[in-house]
C-alpha cells in the first residue's frame, strides 16, 4: 500500500481524516510515491486554533532561546543535507546537485534566522520632550501562513517558517501537493531541534484549504510563492480579509548580451541558466536579448544546448530532470508547438526520451530565434527548458523591451563595459540584477526582491525585510518626572535650565 503523508496538527502527526486523496508521483516514471489526504475544514480550523494557543507561550520565550532553536535546526539541516537532497530529487526529479542546492539555499535562511535578535532591535530616543523618552520594540504578529510551490520544496518553505518562528510567531505550512514529503521531513527536523511541537502546523491540500487559511480571522499574515494567477488571487483574498500578504509570483527573465561580452562565458552560462532544472526556476533565464553583433553567438549557443540531455537523478551525466507532471509537460509541448508557428525553431526538444525511463516527463533543450514581444512564447511564462532569442540594435532598445515586460523577477547583462553595466543596473525595472552573472539570487542577509508582476506586497522574503514582514513595531513613550524619584531634588533640572542659553537661528 502507498505510504500516507502525515499532517501535523495540534502537535500530533496524523494521516488526516479527509477523503480527497492526492497521489504524489515520481516524475521520472509517473509511478506513485505516496498519497496525501487534503485536510478537512475541521482539521484546518484545529490547526489555526492550536497555532494561536502555541503563539501565546512561544512569544514569551526569550529571543536568544528562539534563536538557539534555529541554530540547532541549521546544524541538523546540514547533518541531513544529503538525505534531504535525495528526497527532493525523488519527489521533483531534479539532479542530485540541483536538489542539494535547493536544500542549501534553505539552510542559509535558517542560519540567518539564528541571528534574529540583532534583526529585531528597536530604536530609542531619549528626551523627546522634557522628562519624556521614546523607544520602539519589534514584536511578533501571531499566526502566520505559508503556501509554497512545487519547484523548490526545501528552499521556499525555509524562506518562510524559520524567520517567522524566530521572530516569535506560530506558523501553518501548506506545501505543494505535488511534492509534500520534503516539508514533512523539514518539520520533523525542526521538532528535533527543540521547537515546541505545536508552534508549526502542517496541513495539506489545494485551493479549498488555502482559501480557508487566507480568510481565517485568526491568521495575521500570508506568505505565498507560486504562479501569477494564484498569487493574484491569494493577494486579493488575503488583503480583502485584512491580512498582511507577500506573494511571489511568476517570471520572464531576460539576459542582455552586449557585443563585447565574452562569447564562451555567455554560451556556457546561458545553457545552465536556461535549461537547468528543466527551466522550472523562477529565476531561470527564458529570454536572451542579443544586442547588435552579439547575435553572432546564437549558432554556438545552439550547438552547446544540443549537447545537453536530461536524465534520471541517479545518472551523474544528466544535465537536468523531467517536468514535474504529465500536465506540465503537455502545457510546455503546447507552447513549443505554438512557438514553431510563430518563430524559427533552432532546436526542438519535444520528442525526447531517456533510456530506462520511457514514462518520465522529459523535454529536451529547445531554442527559438526571431522571437518578438507580441508572440505567445514571449508573453507567457513557459516554465520549461525553452529559451527565446530576441535580436535588437542597441542597449536602449534592450532596456525598453525588458522594462515593458510585465514581470520583474530577475535579469542580467553580459558585457565588458562598465558604462553599459552601470546604465543597465541603474535603468532596468527589475528587482534582481546580475552583471556577468546569469542568475543573481541574493543571499538571505539581503532580501529576495522581485518587482512588478513577479511580486505583490511590499516587504520581501528573508533578510531585514523578512523580519519586518513577520513583526510589527510598537512605540512606547514614557514620562518620568524627576519629582517621582525618592531622594532626588526636583529643582535639579531647573538648575540645568538656569545655566543654559539656547539661541535658535
Ligand atoms: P501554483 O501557483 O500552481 O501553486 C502554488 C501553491 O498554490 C501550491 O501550494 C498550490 O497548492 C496552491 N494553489 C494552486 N492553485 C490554487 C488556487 N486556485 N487557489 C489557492 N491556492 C492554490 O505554482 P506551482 O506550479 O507550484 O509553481 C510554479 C510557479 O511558481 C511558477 O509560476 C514560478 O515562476 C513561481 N515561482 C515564483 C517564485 C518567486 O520567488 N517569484 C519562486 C518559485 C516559483
Amino acid at each position: 500500500m502507498t505510504q500516507r503523508i502525515p499532517h501535523l496538527i495540534n502537535g500530533e502527526w496524523c494521516p488526516g481524516v479527509g477523503t480527497d486523496l492526492i497521489t504524489v508521483t515520481d516524475p521520472t516514471t509517473n509511478q506513485p510515491l505516496w498519497q496525501v489526504a487534503c485536510s478537512t475544514a475541521e482539521e484546518v480550523d484545529a490547526a489555526v486554533a492550536s497555532a494561536k494557543r502555541a503563539f501565546m507561550t512561544w512569544r514569551e520565550v526569550p529571543t536568544p532561546e528562539r534563536a538557539r532553536v534555529m541554530l540547532r535546526y541549521q546544524h541538523l539541516l546540514k547533518e541531513h543535507h544529503d538525505a534531504l537532497g535525495d528526497l527532493v530529487a525523488l519527489e521533483t526529479g531534479k539532479t542530485i546537485a540541483d536538489a542539494k542546492g535547493d536544500v542549501w539555499r534553505g539552510i542559509e535562511v535558517a542560519e540567518q534566522a539564528a541571528n534574529v535578535a540583532s534583526l529585531m532591535m528597536g530604536e530609542t530616543v531619549e528626551n523627546v520632550a522634557r522628562g519624556v523618552d521614546t523607544h520602539s520594540w519589534v514584536q511578533p504578529l501571531g499566526v502566520c501562513v505559508g503556501i509554497t510551490p512545487f519547484n523548490f520544496p526545501a528552499m521556499i518553505p525555509l524562506w518562510m517558517f524559520p524567520m517567522a518562528l524566530a521572530c516569535g510567531n506560530a506558523f501553518i505550512l501548506k506545501p505543494s501537493e505535488q511534492d509534500p514529503m520534503t516539508a514533512v521531513r523539514l518539520v520533523e527536523l525542526l521538532l528535533e531541534a527543540g521547537a515546541p511541537k505545536d508552534i508549526v502546523q502542517l496541513v495539506h491540500g489545494r485551493k479549498a484549504q488555502v482559501d480557508q487559511l487566507i480568510s481565517h480571522p485568526d491568521v495575521r499574515a500570508v506568505s505565498f510563492v507560486g504562479s501569477v494567477p494564484v498569487g493574484q488571487h491569494i493577494y486579493r483574498t488575503a488583503t480583502d480579509h485584512m491580512k498582511r500578504a507577500q506573494c511571489f509570483a511568476g517570471a520572464k527573465n531576460h539576459i542582455v548580451i552586449m557585443p563585447d561580452a565574452n562569447p564562451q562565458q555567455v554560451v556556457s552560462q546561458l545553457v545552465g541558466a536556461s535549461v537547468g532544472a528543466a527551466g522550472q526556476r523562477c529565476m531561470a533565464i527564458s529570454v536572451a536579448v542579443f544586442v547588435a553583433g552579439a547575435r553572432d553567438m546564437i549558432p554556438a549557443l545552439r550547438d552547446e544546448l544540443a549537447k545537453v540531455t536530461p536524465g534520471h537523478h541517479s545518472d551523474p551525466e544528466a544535465a537536468y530532470g523531467p517536468l514535474i507532471s504529465p500536465q506540465a509537460k503537455e502545457r510546455v509541448l503546447g507552447l513549443i508547438a505554438k512557438g514553431k508557428q510563430e518563430a524559427e525553431c533552432l532546436l526542438d526538444g519535444s520528442d525526447c526520451t531517456v533510456a530506462g525511463y520511457p514514462d518520465g516527463n522529459w523535454i529536451g533543450p529547445t531554442l527559438f530565434r526571431g522571437v518578438t514581444a507580441d508572440m505567445t512564447i514571449y508573453r507567457e511564462e513557459i516554465f520549461g527548458p525553452v529559451l527565446c532569442c530576441v535580436e535588437v540594435d542597441s542597449l536602449d532598445e534592450a532596456l525598453a523591451l525588458v522594462n515593458a515586460n510585465p514581470y520583474g523577477n530577475g535579469t542580467s547583462i553580459f558585457t565588458q563595459s562598465g558604462a553599459a553595466a552601470r546604465k543597465y543596473q541603474h535603468e532596468v525595472e527589475v528587482g534582481q540584477v546580475g552583471i556577468n552573472i546569469p542568475i543573481p539570487v541574493p543571499l538571505p542577509f539581503f532580501s529576495f526582491t522581485g518587482w512588478k508582476g513577479s511580486f505583490y506586497g511590499d516587504l520581501h522574503a528573508y533578510g531585514k525585510q523578512g523580519v519586518r514582514f513577520y513583526t510589527e513595531t510598537k512605540t512606547v513613550t514614557s514620562r518620568w518626572p524627576e519629582t517621582d524619584i525618592p531622594g532626588l531634588n526636583s529643582s535639579g533640572s531647573g538648575t540645568v535650565e538656569a545655566n543654559m542659553t539656547i539661541t535658535l537661528k
